[in-house]
């Protein structure tokens, strides 16, 4: 028992914001994924990455995001309704870049396998401490751990996506919108010195990512 409650814990405190995502997926007029082949997404990906995805899975949510998962051969890459209608050619490049960063740089099982040797310290941590009390600490301790490294993940995923896009103006404008409408998370998401938000968000604050892609506009230009 005390073992499925580390498991629950701890993945829910890591993964809060991806199960949210998921959660406005739900739409019970509509199916909540559906495949699609869009030639001009699927070419772009490859020529850029050298990733060769038969499909893309579309969630009918209305919140703009995009995800990586499955495990090395298996890359599984949903993108969101929301963001498919609302982000033009470059703002979307970003998004499908990004995230095939995450499966060309092995993300999801690196990050797996460091969940799982962290769950095993915490199942013998349990089993020689008999206080409920610390079982929820260390559970949420592995949470917050995954949080750290998968923000790790997430700075590599964007030099894998700068040094590749097209036209970086197209991360920033594509930032700005994600701003915009996760503004009921500011606290957490957006500002860059709150210490809270770098706690318990695995994103990069919003801040810091244009800081970035601007930097690589200017270095671009440099080099012409
Ligand atoms: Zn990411």
């Amino acid at each position: 028992m005390e073992y499925i409650l580390v498991v629950f814990l701890s993945y829910v405190s890591w993964q809060w914001m991806s199960l949210y995502l998921f959660a406005t997926s739900i739409n019970k007029r509509k199916k909540a994924v559906k495949i699609i082949k869009d030639k001009n997404l699927l070419d772009t990906i490859f020529t850029k990455t050298g990733l060769r995805l038969a499909s893309i899975r579309v969630s009918s949510s209305l919140k703009p995001w995009g995800m990586m998962i499955g495990l090395p051969r298996y890359p599984y890459m949903i993108l969101s309704q929301g963001m498919y209608d609302s982000f033009d050619k470059s703002e979307v490049e970003y998004v499908l870049l990004h995230e095939s960063g995450h499966y060309i740089l092995a993300h999801s099982a690196k990050l797996a396998i460091l969940y799982i040797s962290f769950l095993i310290m915490g199942f013998i941590f349990i089993s020689t401490i008999q206080i409920p009390l610390m079982w929820i600490a260390a559970a949420l301790i592995i949470g917050l751990i995954q949080i750290q490294m998968s923000r790790l993940c997430e700075y590599e995923a964007d030099a894998f996506t700068l040094q590749r896009m097209t036209n970086p103006k197209g991360m920033i404008m594509a930032t700005k919108k994600f701003a915009n409408a996760y503004k009921h998370f500011d606290v957490v998401r957006h500002d860059e010195d709150a210490f809270l938000g770098r706690l318990i968000y695995m994103g990069i604050p919003y801040n810091e990512r244009i800081r970035n892609a601007e930097a690589e506009i200017k270095k671009r230009l440099k080099n012409n």
